[in-house]
């Protein structure tokens, strides 16, 4: 039998909590001509399918969706063969097809991983959407010059991470802003980030200033709320912020705009703003991003961590988790074996 998380509230409460999501066993699927056959290694959790379920574009009783890392169990397409690994969106669920007639929201044309490349869980991660969606929003939007001040939030967490560090590379002085101590002495510690502030900290703004005694030239925007309150003072003339995501309003009712409002703050300060949606950057740049990460990754330059929880049944409480700070690294699940550690 397959089994998969489907939505069970609707509409969904502004968080996820018990009873949000049902547990749903069902025949595994039978792959017809030009499909295949996967099961599901690692289901990634991300802010954005909060989003989904918020406004309804997955169909009743769906799995939820997810992009994933599988194997393929059985193959009817050219060129793929049982135990390929694939970068796919079989969603919350522990096998999926691929292939003609698969189109579902959120769908995604999967890709064949090497493993040779890299772990293969990065394809979720570093070496896939969150790794572009950071070279997007800071080298090709926010283009930090060496000493400028870079500011990330969520800095910890899977795009802020390789954000940063990314903005490091190219010689800026780069602070950080996360929540737990713990995380804070990551960023500045393994990730070698020049400086990072809690935003658990009832004094943030006098911190930040602190922590940016020359203003901040790019602000990579993940969070929102109280922590763009804070950074909105100290931006300099000629200051770049990219809206990556906005996790603090996640549960806001799904037609309020904190974004456009964020926005408008800022530029009424003369700050460029630019919105991100890393779709649009796929087809341009995935091929340049992944010649220019994937050497750092395997080289050690940028560091990745990852926060992996263990089975299926786990999915929902760390779903929920992750959208508070309960992670530390780029959330995945693993619902199957890895044969490849
Ligand atoms: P993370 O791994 O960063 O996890 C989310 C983190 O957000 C939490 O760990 C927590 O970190 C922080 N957080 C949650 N609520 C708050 C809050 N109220 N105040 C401050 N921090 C908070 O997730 P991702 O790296 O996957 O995503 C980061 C952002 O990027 C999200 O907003 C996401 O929607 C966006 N995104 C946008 C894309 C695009 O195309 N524009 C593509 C991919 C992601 P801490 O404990 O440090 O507070």
């Amino acid at each position: 039998m397959n089994r998969y998380w489907t939505l069970a509230q609707r509409p969904p409460p502004p968080w996820p909590g018990p009873g949000t999501f049902r547990l749903v066993e069902a025949p595994i699927p039978t792959p017809a001509a030009g499909q295949a056959l996967t099961r599901t290694i690692y289901v990634s959790l991300d802010p954005y399918q909060w989003g989904y379920k918020r406004r309804g574009v997955e169909p009743e009783g769906a799995p939820c969706h997810a992009r994933s890392v599988a194997q393929v169990v059985e193959s009817r397409i050219e060129g793929l063969a049982a135990g390929d690994f694939l970068f796919c969106t079989n969603g919350w669920a522990e096998y999926g097809l691929m292939g003609e007639g698969v189109a579902r929201p959120g769908y995604m044309v999967p890709r064949k991983l090497d493993p040779a490349v890299g772990r293969i869980s990065h394809a979720v991660g570093v070496l896939g959407m969150l790794g572009l969606t950071a070279y997007a929003g800071m080298i090709l939007q926010g283009d930090p010059k060496p000493g400028e001040t870079v500011v990330v939030s969520a800095a910890s967490g899977g795009v802020g991470q390789i954000a940063g560090q990314l903005a490091r590379q190219r010689g800026a002085r780069v602070v950080g802003i996360a929540g737990r101590p713990e995380k804070c002495a990551y960023v500045t510690g393994e990730l070698g980030f020049d400086a990072c502030v809690s935003h658990l900290s009832p004094t943030l703004p006098e911190d930040l200033k602190a922590a940016c005694p020359d203003g901040v030239d790019v602000y990579f925007e993940n969070v929102g709320g109280a922590v763009f309150e804070a950074v909105l003072p100290l931006f300099r003339p000629g200051a770049r912020m990219t809206i990556c995501g906005l996790i603090a309003h996640y549960g806001d009712a799904p037609d309020a705009n904190a974004g456009e409002r964020e926005a408008e703050a800022a530029r009424a300060r003369g700050v460029t703003v630019r919105n991100l949606f890393v779709g649009d950057y796929v087809e341009s740049h995935h091929d340049a991003f992944l010649a220019e990460v994937a050497p750092l990754v395997a080289s050690g330059q940028v560091r990745y961590r990852e926060d992996i929880r263990e089975g299926l049944e786990t999915i929902p409480a760390a779903f929920a988790e992750m959208l508070k700070g309960g992670n530390f690294g780029k959330m995945l699940v693993r619902v199957g074996e890895d044969p490849t550690l």
